[in-house]
């Protein structure tokens, strides 16, 4: 396993209950992948270190999966949002709405106020981002909630991203500010990091951490998952995949600094582009004081650490070169969010790493070649 983030664990802790030998390593000197937490050791708060996780989802399977390696309790993500100085509801819903324009509507009155008298109806059949916001919420809010956050976040205009970003109207008609819809939300008692050790705990499973893969290791086993980046394992010989980074800006208060785990700044003049306050993700735990991560989005150059791929059309060509390479290379499965070159979820990446065990494994017993891919990343 190459990788000792989520789809290495799952993936290495389903072979070894098979009776597999399994070597995981990794080039960070912890497990956990981007999922990592640790404790501040200035606050003793529960960090993460790698941006803001929270649990969500409607596979029962996978809830049942991380609740058997860790406590999970419960946890609604709920996100602020500041706009020219004012603190708004997120997502955007009836109380963010009844603020941004002072009203007090009801349901069916604040979506006709919006659809009939904001959206722009003159924009038939809307190609960009730009274009299905003001189609959809039209100009004020657009402005003051999508815009600036947009271009921070991608590094360009909402009018060079495709219309498919914004795939419905993204408002709610009640005042329902929890941020996912997803049956099982939680947070896992002791983070992830311990969650993932406890996967990982198996005799049949070996961790070296400060390990850097490279394709030539691959000689010395039977198979290789490798939830690196997909360009990285060729060295990058066709050129390199977008991403774009984040830097974190840590800094401590002493109390409470805005409380609340996650407060968006939407406007384009604050460069970043949220504050997350650790504590909050751990509303059980009591702490004086309190450690901030103010965040910052720009583009991946050489060296930095691989956060969202850009998959603009530029991307999926290269993509598809070396999605050919991959399949032309045996003894190799491509795995997780940097193996496939998409963004996962947490839930989704147990789900996709449990599928790849149990078909490495249906492989194995037919007699099957094991692909490149269990997922495609096109
Ligand atoms: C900012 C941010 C916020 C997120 N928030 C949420 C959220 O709220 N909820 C949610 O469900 N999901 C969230 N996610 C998604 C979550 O982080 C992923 O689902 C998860 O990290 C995927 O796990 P992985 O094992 O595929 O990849 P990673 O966690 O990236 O693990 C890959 C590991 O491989 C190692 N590696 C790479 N190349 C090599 C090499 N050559 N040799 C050795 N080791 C190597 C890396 O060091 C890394 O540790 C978020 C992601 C980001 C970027």
């Amino acid at each position: 396993m190459v990788g000792a983030g989520l789809s290495g664990a799952v993936i290495g802790r389903e072979l070894a209950d098979h009776g597999y030998q399994v070597t995981v390593v990794d080039s960070r000197d912890h497990i956990g992948g981007n999922c990592h937490t640790e404790r501040d050791a200035e606050t003793g708060v529960l960090v993460h270190v790698y941006g803001p996780h929270i649990f969500h989802t409607d596979d029962e399977e996978v809830w049942t999966y991380v609740n058997d390696y860790e406590t999970f309790l419960p946890f609604k993500n709920r996100v602020k949002t500041t706009s020219k100085g004012r603190v708004y509801s997120l997502p955007v819903n009836l109380h963010t709405i009844n603020q941004f324009f002072g009203k007090a509507m009801r349901p069916d009155e604040a979506y006709a106020f919006i659809t009939e008298e904001q959206a722009d109806t003159s924009i038939e059949d809307p190609q960009t981002f730009e274009e299905q916001a003001l189609r959809f919420v039209g100009k004020e809010l657009y402005e003051a909630f999508f815009k600036g956050y947009t271009i921070k976040q991608w590094g360009c205009h909402p009018s060079e991203l495709p219309a498919s970003i914004l795939k419905r109207l993204p408002v709610r008609f009640n005042y329902d500010d929890n941020y996912f819809f997803h049956k099982f939300q939680g947070m896992p008692e002791n983070g992830y990091t311990a969650m993932i050790e406890r996967i990982l705990d198996h005799p049949a499973i070996t961790v070296k951490l400060g390990v850097t893969f490279e394709r030539g290791m691959a000689a010395e086993f039977d198979h290789v998952f490798y939830s690196g980046p997909l360009d990285g394992y060729f060295d990058y010989s066709l050129g390199r995949l977008g991403y774009r980074t984040l830097d974190f800006e840590r800094f401590t208060y002493s109390g409470d600094y805005q409380g609340c785990a996650v407060m968006n700044y939407a406007d384009e003049a604050v460069p970043f582009t949220r504050i997350t306050e650790h504590k909050h993700f751990a509303p059980w735990e009591r702490h004086e004081k309190s450690v901030c991560y103010r965040e910052y989005s720009r583009f991946a150059e050489a060296g930095d650490i691989p956060y969202y791929p850009i998959r603009q059309v530029r991307e999926k060509e290269l993509l598809g070169k070396y999605v050919e390479l991959a399949d032309r290379t045996g003894g190799v499965t491509f795995v997780g969010r940097l193996g496939t070159y998409r963004y996962l979820d947490m839930d989704v990446t147990i789900r996709e790493s449990l599928d790849a065990a149990r078909g490495f494994l249906a492989c194995i017993s037919n007699g099957r070649a094991v692909p490149a891919f269990f997922q495609r990343p096109l």
